[in-house]
Formats: C-alpha cells, structure tokens, sequence
C-alpha cells in the first residue's frame, strides 16, 4: 500500500516532464509481459513492485496536460487520493442502510451536480462509469415511461409486439447515444438521423419535418457539445416542438453540460434544462479519475422504475436515495466520491475558472493558428474543441503522425466536413498557456517540415 501510495506520488510529479506516449506499443509490450497463469503465489510487495516495474512501459499519459486527444479529462489529484480511500475501504455502495457514508456522500456530490449544471435539483440520479451509460440508462428510461404511457408494460411484456416509439437523432450525434439505442432494443436502422448544420447542430427545420411524421411520441436525442465542435444543439426551440409532440427529449452533454458553470457561456445550453433526461461524464470536464459519470432523470420514478433491480431481500423502497436503484449495477463502487473531494477542492468558483480557463486557451489556440496561411480551423470556437486542418488530407494525417510520435504534445485524429483534422480537447485540470504554446510550435514546425 505504501509502496503503491509513493508510486503513485512520483508518478504524478513526472507526468509534466514526460512523453505523452507509451514507451511500448501494444505488441511490444505483450512480448514483454509474463502472461502465464502463476501457479506458485508471490509476496504482495513483490508483485506491486513487479506491477509498477512492467505496466509503467506501457501507460498513455492521459493525466499529462499535454494530452489533448478525444474527450478526456485529466484525473485530479485530490481526486485519484479521494480514490485510493474509496478503494480501501472497500465499501459495497450499493446501499444506504450498508454505507451511509457512501450513500450521503454520493447523494450530496449528485445534487452538487445538478446545482452546477443547473439542472432541476429534484431529478434522479444514477452515478454510473461514464456517459456511455448514462446515455444508455436515459435511454431506457425513455422507452419505459413512453410506452408505459400507451398502456405498454415492457417490464413484463419486452418490446416484442409494443408500439413504436420512433427515435430521432442528430446526424452528428457520438457514437455513445447510439450503441444506446441498441442495447434498449430500439434498433439503430429504425433510428432516423436528422440533418445538421456545419458545425453538427440539428436543423430545426429536419426536426419539424420528422416530428410531422410521427403517429406515436418519439424519442429525441440531442447533444451539448460535439466531439469536433463543441456545439450545440437548439435546445429551446426544439424541446418544446418534441414537447407538443407527446415526446421525450435526452440530452447526451457528456463534456458540454458543464459549460453552464460559467456565466458567460450558459446561452450555449438555453433551455436545455427543460429536457427530460441527460448524460454527462464526471471523468471528462470536472476531471475525475475514470470512471464516472451521472445519469440524470427529471422524474426520480421513471429512472428507479427502469433501473432497480430490486430483490425481496433488499429493504423497502423508500424516499432514501439508494445509489443502486438509479443505476444497472447493484453491488458498484463509491465512484461518485473522488468528484467529491474535487468539488469541495475547488468549489463552485474553482469549476468555474477551470472551464472557462480552457475555453480561453481553445481560443488562443485557434486565434493563433487561424493566423497562419496554410492552416485552416474548421470549427467555430464555442467552447474547448478545435478542429484543424492542413491545405490536404494527406499533409494534415503526416503532421498528426510525426506529432504523436514525438510525443510531446498528443492531439488526436478526427473527421470532420468530410476532411481529416488534427482534433484538440483542452479539458485537463493543470493544462496552462505554456502547453498550447508548445502545442502550436510542434503543428507549425511540424507542417513546416513536411
Ligand atoms: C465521451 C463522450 C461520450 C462517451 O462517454 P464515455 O464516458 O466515454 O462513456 C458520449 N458522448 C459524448 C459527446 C462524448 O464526448
């Protein structure tokens, strides 16, 4: 534990001076690791010397604030410390009556959430591992309470013989809500994509026309935030239109919620606090070590009703919030503490300077970039992402290339308006004007070379 503990420690602090890369790419370090089934057992010390020895070969720095690849937050560490407790004292958080100190402390970080996000505070929520989940668990929670209005039971009945619920789903949707739609049996082919602009917002007009076809209330998902963009869909015109039709609205904002942290960037999220469920990762922008993330659900009932899993030896549903019947797991982990200890670390005032900090360095970013001839930004800059493009497909993939092989700086790869971009996420806690400096050397210097 404590050899764990100091690694742990070192680890961290040489985060700023390392590559952002594995020393070992996956082959190479398979070939390095002793894979056979120990048949003769090892002292624990050992084994976490050994651990720390090999696997350290083989670690992306996800926490490094030069990381700027997909959507990934930066893993605090008042938060990885709040983890290691979690870990030991190995609670079964399922229950309230079995860890009241689990159970308060979650239940207090989930309405800490809903202030922040400002979203209503009597909604339901379930802390899940990320936003895949909660998409999913929004998901379903739709499917049950729509059809239940038609008279449906799907607990007892499935969906075999149901009513349709028609799902509609912006054209720029992630791939998260998606796999939702199929894992609640509504079958992405039957699911229709509506139309979106050039930043990835559904087109209001695409929506109308949809909902004009609809015989039955639909599910709509829409987005805060696009994994290219960071826009935005409508949400104040649209809701009320999917409202009128009888209609559940989710809202997959896994990184795009938190912008209503910051005054000065609500207007992106204007009326999505009218929605009926939404997603949104506790891992990404409120950097949480992985993984966390809330499903939030306007009426409690609609999401314990899909969720628990209740058994005759469980104690009576109550008004207590019981972690487990808001989510699909029964025993789980406390993983709602560390964001916690990051909320009450930085407070509301500290979560706040965070994400406005890195909107102002994704803009920096872009200004400086959108400077130069060669290079084009292909997004509008309305929060933390930027897109960037080379004069060619072929230029912009070498750049990202010799870029992430150096290592010193990690954006990502992407596709957007049918051309390759260097993607860049600015969401790490420690991520300051020195790293994009860097940042825009190596993809100046780097096109410059090729
Ligand atoms: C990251 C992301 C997801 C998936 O979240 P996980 O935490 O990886 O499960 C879904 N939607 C959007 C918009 C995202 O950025």
């Amino acid at each position: 534990m404590v050899t764990a503990a100091q690694e742990a420690v070192a680890y961290r602090a040489g985060l700023n001076s390392s590559t952002v890369k594995p020393e070992l790419r996956p082959a190479a370090f398979a070939s390095q690791f002793d894979t056979t089934l120990p048949q003769q057992g090892a002292s624990a010390s050992s084994v976490i010397g050994n651990l720390i020895a090999t696997a350290s070969k083989g670690l992306q720095g996800h926490a490094s604030p030069r990381f700027f690849g997909y959507v990934c937050g930066g893993s605090m560490p008042v938060g990885a410390a709040a983890d290691f407790l979690v870990t030991s004292w190995g609670q079964n958080a399922a229950s309230s009556w079995e860890s009241p100190s689990a159970a308060v402390i979650e239940q207090t970080v989930c309405q800490w959430c809903l202030e922040l996000l400002g979203l209503p505070l009597e909604s339901g929520v379930g802390i899940v591992s990320g936003a895949t989940v909660a998409n999913t668990q929004g998901i379903i929670a739709a499917r049950d309470t729509l059809l239940k209005r038609q008279g449906w039971d799907v607990y007892e009945n499935g969906l075999f013989g149901a009513p349709d619920v028609p799902v509609f789903i912006g054209d720029a949707a992630h791939s998260a809500p998606m796999a939702g739609i199929r894992y609640a049996g509504l079958g992405l082919g039957r699911a229709t994509r509506l139309a979106a602009d050039d930043q990835g917002r559904i087109l209001i007009d695409a929506l109308r026309a949809a909902l004009a076809t609809c015989k039955n209330p639909p599910l709509v998902i829409l987005q805060a935030g696009q994994i290219n963009t960071g826009a935005f869909d409508p949400f104040a015109e649209a809701i009320p239109l999917i409202h009128e039709a009888g209609g559940w609205v989710h809202v997959d904002g896994a990184f795009g919620l938190w912008a209503h942290a910051v005054p000065e960037l609500r207007d992106r999220l204007a009326g999505v606090d009218r929605a009926d469920s939404w997603a949104v990762d506790l891992h990404k922008w409120l950097n949480a070590p992985y993984d966390a993330g809330l499903c939030i659900v306007r009426d409690r009932a609609d999401l314990v009703s899909a969720m628990s899993a209740r058994g005759d030896y469980l104690p009576e549903i109550g008004e207590t919030w019981e972690p487990s019947e808001s989510t699909l797991e029964l025993s789980r982990r406390a993983r709602g503490i560390p964001s916690y200890a990051i909320i009450k670390h930085l407070g509301a005032k500290g979560v706040r300077a965070m994400i406005a900090h890195h909107c102002a360095l994704a803009t920096y970013l872009a200004d400086r970039l959108a400077a130069e001839a060669d290079i084009t930004i292909m997004n509008d800059v309305v929060l933390n992402q930027v897109a960037i493009a080379c004069e060619t497909d072929e230029k912009t993939t070498t750049v990202l290339k010799r870029i992430q092989e150096k290592a010193l700086v990690y954006p990502s790869h992407g596709v957007w308006l049918g051309r390759q971009i260097i993607r860049v996420s600015i969401i790490n806690h420690a991520t300051d004007y020195a790293d994009i400096d860097i940042l825009i050397d190596e993809i100046l210097e780097t096109s410059r070379g090729v």
